[in-house]
């Protein structure tokens, strides 16, 4: 069987490239694989009774299928060049806005019109932030939470599930250059494709990095961000997330001049887990719906590392603190910032007296055992500088958990046409490394469906 286009990958890259493409151009023949279920088929079995914590499915649910690892995110949307990825580098920062703002437009006639768009634009939260030493980065958020989010994706499967084909619980083996087109093999057989988009994401990782090396395609080391969770009661935060919702600030340590900052923010939210390639670090995420809500915000510290010479495999690094934390405590720790302080690790006991209830269920420990001291003392100096513009976030109850760890992908030699070495061969979203969140992965999307159709 040959198609126009082959996508593989149903995250939000592979989904608006489909969506641009069938828009623009209904005859094209075009194929979705994806090594995940379809949409209504996705279930993480951890339901707080029978499964209590992360069993490592061979297909994890929450990261694998129809939406990608966005499918059951907080779904917010960050229309900014600030952060979220490098694509501006690659189209230029203008464009790429362009097309975050129309991809939420998308978002807003397939489900999400009665959702808010929070800004940083005239807060004067960024005054007070600078009076404090840290730096609030500019951005238009929008926030659709999990369940709206999950409203827009079925819209917009069923938009595209009679237009294209879509090969779900197939994982795409290996990807072959021939003459004038591409082979791309799965399952012990084959189909061919005029061009072919590969928007594997970050649990396609290792698959990309050996199809580069296959192919004889450069990439280049990322960065790796560590750190912990922090969990508190919504109150402390809601001056601030009740204006921007999302706020990513940035501070730089006194000890060693490294920039320590805020990422995923989740007002009233939950703490999850997140199994990537078998190592469970942590994630949050919130709901749009009120009844959904927690009594807790949660949002991630982070510290970046990037590794040049003679190591230079920074996602290892990563992997392997996250691997410590798994051995020690089976999974995600969860430490009261006060037991953090006083050196002392978390029990059952401790954390079922603190008046901050935890919203995962994590094993008590002693994550000084696990993070690095620099990366520590950093997240540790932080919370303090948090805490003048926003107290209590220094209260020995806040909650901590390790590991979060942000994994980038290789970075994957394309051009400005996001195009590898090989015509028509597309490596976009957060596989190729250019992208790391919901906003640029989807623009990456628009912009190579639209370089095939040649609309740019
Ligand atoms: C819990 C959680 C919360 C998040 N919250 C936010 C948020 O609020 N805002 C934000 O901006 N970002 C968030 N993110 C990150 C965001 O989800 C990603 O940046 C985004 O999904 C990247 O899109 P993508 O299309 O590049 O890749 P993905 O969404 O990862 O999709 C890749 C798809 O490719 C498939 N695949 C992989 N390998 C193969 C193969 N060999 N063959 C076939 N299919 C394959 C996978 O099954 C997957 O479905 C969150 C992530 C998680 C896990």
């Amino acid at each position: 069987m040959n198609y126009d286009v082959a996508i593989i990958g149903a995250g939000p890259g592979g989904i608006y490239a489909a969506y641009e493409l069938v828009k623009n151009n209904a005859g094209l023949n075009i194929v979705i694989f994806d090594s995940g279920h379809e949409l209504s088929k996705r279930k993480c079995p951890i339901d707080g009774e029978k499964v209590k914590s992360c069993i490592k499915c061979k297909v994890c649910s929450i990261m694998n299928g129809f939406g990608g690892a966005g499918a059951f995110s907080d779904g917010k949307y960050n229309i900014t060049n600030d952060f979220g990825g490098s694509l501006y580098e690659y189209i230029g920062k203008k464009t790429a806005l362009d097309l975050m703002h129309y991809v939420d437009d998308i978002n807003m006639e397939y489900g999400g019109a009665n959702t808010k768009m929070y800004s940083t634009a005239d807060s004067t939260f960024k005054k007070i932030c600078m009076q404090n030493d840290l730096q609030l980065l500019d951005a238009s958020v929008r926030h659709l939470g999990t369940d709206i989010n999950y409203v827009v994706l079925t819209n917009l499967y069923n938009f595209l599930k009679d237009k294209v084909t879509f090969l779900f619980d197939t994982a795409v083996t290996n990807i072959e250059v021939k003459d004038s087109h591409y082979q791309i093999d799965y399952k012990d057989t084959s189909i061919t494709a005029d061009k072919c988009i590969v928007s594997v994401g970050r649990s396609g990782s290792k698959w990309i990095e050996k199809v580069c090396e296959d192919l004889g395609i450069t990439t280049h080391s990322n960065r790796v961000d560590i750190g912990v969770r922090v969990e508190i009661p919504a109150a402390i935060f809601s001056h601030i997330t009740d204006q921007l919702y999302e706020s990513k600030i940035v501070y730089r340590t006194h000890k060693f001049e490294d920039n320590v900052r805020t990422f995923c923010m989740n007002p009233n939210g939950l703490v999850v887990n997140e199994n990537t390639n078998g190592i469970v670090t942590v994630n949050g995420h919130s709901f749009e719906d009120p009844a959904k809500k927690t009594d807790n915000t949660n949002f991630a510290l982070l510290v970046s590392k990037r590794f040049s010479v003679p190591f230079k495999d920074s996602n290892g690094y990563g992997e392997s603190i996250a691997r410590l934390s798994n051995m020690l405590g089976g999974g995600v720790i969860v430490q009261r910032f006060g037991d953090l302080e006083r050196g002392r690790r978390s029990t059952e006991e401790r954390i079922a007296q603190s008046r901050v209830k935890p919203t995962l269920n994590a094993t008590p420990g002693d994550l000084s055992l696990v993070l690095p001291k620099r990366i520590l003392d950093g997240i540790i100096e932080m919370i303090y500088a948090l805490d003048k513009i926003a107290p209590g976030t220094a209260n020995d109850d806040t909650l901590l958990y390790g590991v979060e760890v942000k994994f980038y992908n290789m970075e994957v030699e394309v051009d400005n046409h996001l195009e590898t070495k090989y015509k028509g061969l597309y490596m976009i979203g957060d596989g190729s490394g250019v992208t790391h969140s919901l906003s640029h992965a989807s623009a990456s999307g628009v912009y190579v469906a639209r370089d095939i159709l040649n609309l740019n």
